[in-house]
């Protein structure tokens, strides 16, 4: 019976304890924090957004970095597999807006009850130690040492996640682990996370935006690097929301006025048409101030923002506006900018995106390719994709992966 040791019980390293286990090992499970699944538990603000229910070739469309190398996961352990992982754990499952699994109790504490008893069931045993180190000799790996000992192993998972939301244990050790074998690590840049901007939004904070459309543009090459509809939020220090988090995976090399974003507030109108439909609510609303002209085609909290930023006096009567001022109200409504000051911090990160090079592993078994017997799963690999139960589906099929070939002896 191969002994295997995973490093962390998070989604990646409870998955592959199951996996190990029903693929005849016998398997421990470090973990740092006095418990399980810290960071699962805060996923989908609680729900969990446990996978999204769609094919392969459609799942690679929402990967970012590096789908490829995950085709053999994914292809192994689908978002169906996972579905049924959980639903014959007790755990019913709904699809949502989107494609987005989560469970119907909308608890993301039921995922991890279900990950945790499934291993207990299957024979893990947890350790709540910090492991320090990964043991190797001549070439291949033997064991690992936390605080109280050393362990021996016939193989050892690392599935010690990213690098941001740091308090729930995910705090970048494996990346140590990693460079002290040899391993190489890409740069670790923040994914999926709210946008500064130079303009002050202040004023706008808490307003949502939906069925807007946003693209951001490299100002220098004018090349657009990223263009969704969808839904976005104002907050004190700049944009988030759904689109702005996808549109973040996307930008790699930030410097304050680099990228520049626009939002078209009316994306189902074209100029022609929004300009026709301003001069409808001007007409109804002549004898106004052009403050109060609006209330028909944006949100109030928006109005007085967009009022100050069209140069529009904001007293001014709506039937003293010359035309060319309203073209440039048209204009402003179909492309409100922004500038790009930078992202938020990595620990505010979805996601990490970098990690153990993919160049680093063999994508069929998850294993390293210049140490023999190390095995790797989830975040703390260089994968990344959007927002929508991907990046969980990511850990477990890498999870699955990792356990399969980590625990079938012919592999050794
Ligand atoms: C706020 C938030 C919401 C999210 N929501 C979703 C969502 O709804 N859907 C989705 O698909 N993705 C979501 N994600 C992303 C998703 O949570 C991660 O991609 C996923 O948890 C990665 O799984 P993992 O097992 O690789 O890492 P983690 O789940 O981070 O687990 C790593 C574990 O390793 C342990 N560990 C680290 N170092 C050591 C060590 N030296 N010794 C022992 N243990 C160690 C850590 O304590 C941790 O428990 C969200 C992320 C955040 C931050």
């Amino acid at each position: 019976m191969r002994k295997i040791g995973i490093i962390g019980a998070g989604a990646a390293g409870l998955m592959a304890a199951s996996w190990a286990a029903l693929y005849g090992a016998e398997v421990t499970l470090f973990e740092k924090n006095d418990r399980p699944g810290k960071k699962l538990r805060i996923t989908g603000k609680g729900r969990c957004n446990v996978t999204n229910a769609c094919d392969v070739p459609e799942f690679m469309k929402n990967v970012v970095a590096n789908p490829k190398f995950l085709y053999a996961a994914l292809s192994g352990f689908t978002p169906e597999d996972t579905v049924k992982f959980f639903e014959e754990r007790g755990v019913p499952l709904k699809v949502e807006r989107g494609r987005r699994v989560f469970p119907v109790s909308d608890k993301a504490d039921d995922i991890v009850r279900a990950l945790w008893s499934s291993a207990l069931e299957l024979g893990c045993v947890i350790r709540t130690e910090k492991v320090k180190e990964i043991l190797r000799e001549d070439g291949r790996v033997t064991g690992l040492r936390t605080g109280r000992g050393d362990y021996s192993f016939d193989a050892v998972i690392l599935c010690t996640g990213g690098n941001s939301y740091q308090s729930t244990g995910s705090d970048g050790d494996g990346y140590r682990f990693a460079r002290s074998l040899g391993i190489r690590v890409t740069p670790l840049i923040p994914s999926l996370v709210p946008m500064v901007t130079e303009e002050d939004t202040a004023p706008l904070m808490g307003l949502s935006l939906k069925n807007v459309s946003l693209k951001v543009k490299h100002r220098e090459s004018g090349k657009t690097v990223f263009m969704e509809q969808g839904e976005m939020l104002f907050t004190h220090f700049g944009v988030s929301g759904p689109m702005v988090l996808s549109a973040s995976a996307h930008i790699h090399d930030i410097i304050p006025g680099r990228y520049g974003i626009a939002v078209d507030l009316k994306p189902a109108l074209s100029e022609a048409e929004l300009d026709r439909r301003i001069l409808s609510d001007f007409e109804k609303y002549k004898n106004k101030d052009f403050i109060n002209a609006l209330g028909d085609l944006l949100p109030q909290k928006l109005i007085p923002y967009i009022v100050a930023r069209s140069g529009i006096p904001e007293r001014g009567k709506v039937n003293e506006i010359t035309k060319e001022q309203r073209h440039g109200l048209v204009a402003l409504m179909k492309g409100l900018t922004f500038t790009l000051k930078g992202l938020r911090p990595i620990d505010e990160a979805i996601v990490t995106s970098g990690g153990i090079a993919v160049s680093e592993v063999n994508p069929s078994t998850m294993e390293s390719k210049t140490v023999k017997d190390l095995y790797f799963a989830g975040e703390v690999l260089d994968v990344d994709a959007y927002t929508g139960g991907y990046n969980l589906q990511i850990a477990f099929s890498t999870g699955v992966l990792a356990a399969q070939h980590a625990a079938m002896e012919e592999y050794d």
